[in-house]
């Protein structure tokens, strides 16, 4: 007999049933691609869940199978949050954003079996259909359009569980959930997350130095629930019992604005790129919507500007700035104000509050700069690494990846930061080539080689430039070959079979040299600087 406390798995499925058993009432509200409203109860989605879980496992699900999703935010996307898990099964979400390449490899990467995908993204699986295997595809019909043949529909294969749902027996390091990221150099890359790792994540993300609900809150998650599992948010707000609220599709600052309003949202999540919309609609139209005093809205993914901070300061809500990766499930960093510096002068507050903030609990961090670990005095710089219990220990079925970690067990997050006294970390810089857009990676490296397979390209070097609404956008700096002349739209032209379209450059410039570090590389930084106060001429912007 064991001394200590019983064993006791930490799963997803605990938290599933006490949100079923003791939080029935509690409401979960859809936004629908018409843009009607769809709404039920815990309840509901209890017996539903439960119903996936049972049918995917009468559909032949074996433990440890992935099931893809392919979905926008919504209450279908929630039942396989929990009930893919449930089955045994790895619930792998998959951002719908990607150019077809990425996709297929993706999901062939992953060797997913099944895919739930929503009515309205059938044309996303057309254009990769013929390159992947998968076995099974359950579409969730919102358009009330009949299923394309060889597919099921989602409510007919709930049809066929009989309400006997037993969960296979689950320990809690086995995988429940996988996302890829493209934040890296090279192929996407599949972070594997544990039961165990999603319960820990959940239960520090409810607290005040997380997300911090209680069951009396209405949350909003705008950040795709293919991003990173939307944050946990769908785990934490089942856990807690909160009343939960989904955009689907419809993205725009007034539809979310007038779902805030509506629903009463107390807490919401996503991008900064999504609040400067908000920002702007509410700036041009203050007494529009009445939001709930004091909304506080969780921003990540890319930098909030003090901007941003201050101006819905200006209408009563409230920004909580936080970092994160998919590799950190992500919550890493939370910038609250601690206690003794809400004293400080306004100017300095705000400096703190735009700061990325320090480390959740069990969240441990140090940067390391050339000289090894620098010292936390808000001046030194160094790159950013991390441990935890909720932070990958390798990338999936990619060993050679390995490099991200130090030997020492770290996990190198490639942003540059500082480390003020109190804890708090501030992004200066990224090491890693990429370019981050309205939330989403383009890889300059990408873009480079295929500009220089263009015939009239020498060289091309690409590189963020600053943008007021997206954060970032690529431009691409060109040299052309001798005697041969190319023009932006030529090589937009030639780049966009093989990208999305948000991936094209902004701008592309033509010039003679492209500036070298000491050891013959193009010397991002200098470039950066040159181009630092660089606007495109509306000309140069792509249809
Ligand atoms: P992803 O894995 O796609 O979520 O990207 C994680 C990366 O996004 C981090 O390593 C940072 O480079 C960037 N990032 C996330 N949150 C922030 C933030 N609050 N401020 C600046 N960069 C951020």
């Amino acid at each position: 007999m064991k001394s200590t406390m019983m064993d006791f798995p930490l799963t997803l499925t605990h938290i599933l049933d006490h949100a079923g058993t003791l939080f029935g009432g509690a409401e979960i509200v859809s936004r629908l691609p018409d843009k009607s409203l769809h709404r039920y109860t815990y309840a509901d989605f209890y017996r539903r869940t439960r119903a996936l879980a049972e049918a995917l496992q009468r559909a032949g699900l074996q433990p440890g199978d992935r099931v893809a999703t392919l979905m926008w935010n919504h209450y279908v996307h929630l039942e396989t949050y929990f009930g893919v898990p449930a089955a045994g099964g790895i619930l792998h979400t998959v951002n719908l954003r990607l150019h077809p390449n990425d996709l297929s490899y993706i999901l062939n990467h992953a060797e997913d079996r099944f895919l739930v995908i929503d009515d309205t993204l059938l044309p996303i699986l057309e254009r990769v259909k013929d390159r992947v295997k998968i076995e099974r595809v359950l579409v969730a019909p919102f358009t009330g359009k009949p299923v394309p043949p060889g597919t099921t529909s989602y409510e007919e294969l709930l049809k066929t569980a009989t309400g006997t749902f037993r969960s296979p027996p689950i320990e809690e390091d086995d995988a429940a959930g996988l996302c890829y990221t493209s934040g890296t150099t090279g192929r996407p890359k599949g972070v594997l997350y544990s039961h165990r790792s999603l319960v820990l994540h959940t239960l520090v993300g409810a607290l005040p130095g997380g997300i911090g609900i209680a069951e009396s809150d209405t949350i909003l998650p705008v950040v795709p629930m293919f991003h990173v599992n939307a944050w946990g948010i769908p785990f934490i707000a089942t856990m807690i019992g909160a009343k939960q609220v989904f955009p689907g599709p419809h993205l725009d600052p007034e539809s979310l604005l007038d779902l805030f309003e509506r629903e009463r949202v107390t807490v919401t999540a996503g991008v900064p790129t999504i609040w400067m919309g908000i920002l702007d609609a509410l700036d041009k139209n203050p007494k529009r919507w009445r939001l709930t005093p004091g909304m506080r809205m969780l921003v990540g993914g890319s930098a909030a500007p003090e901007a941003l901070i201050r101006g819905f300061d200006r209408h009563g809500l409230r920004v909580v700035h936080a970092w994160g990766m998919t590799e950190t499930s992500p919550l890493g960093t939370v910038s609250a104000l601690k206690r003794h510096l809400e004293e400080l002068p306004e100017k300095e507050r705000y400096e703190i509050r735009a700061k990325q903030g320090f480390a959740a609990p069990f969240v441990e961090l140090r940067a390391v700069g050339e000289s090894g670990e620098i010292p936390w005095d808000g001046k030194a710089l160094g790159e950013l690494q991390i441990r935890g219990p909720w932070v990958a220990a390798s990338y999936y079925r990619m060993p050679e990846a390995g490099d991200r970690w130090t030997e020492d067990g770290w996990f190198r997050t490639g942003d540059v930061v500082t480390i003020d006294p109190e804890g708090y970390v501030k992004i200066v810089d990224r090491t890693k080539d990429l370019i981050k857009s309205g939330g989403e990676w383009i890889s300059s490296v990408d873009l480079e080689n295929a500009l220089m397979a263009h015939p009239a390209v020498k060289e091309a070097a690409v590189i963020a430039m600053a943008n007021e609404k997206w954060g970032e956008r690529p431009l691409a700096v060109i040299v052309p070959k001798d005697g041969l002349g190319v023009t932006a739209e030529e090589l937009r032209a030639f780049l966009e079979p093989n990208f999305a379209k948000w991936w094209l450059p902004d701008a592309i410039v033509f010039t003679k040299e492209i500036p070298r570090t000491a050891t013959g590389k193009f010397s991002k930084l200098q470039l950066r600087e040159q181009y630092a106060n660089y606007r495109p001429p509306p000309s140069d912007l792509p249809a």
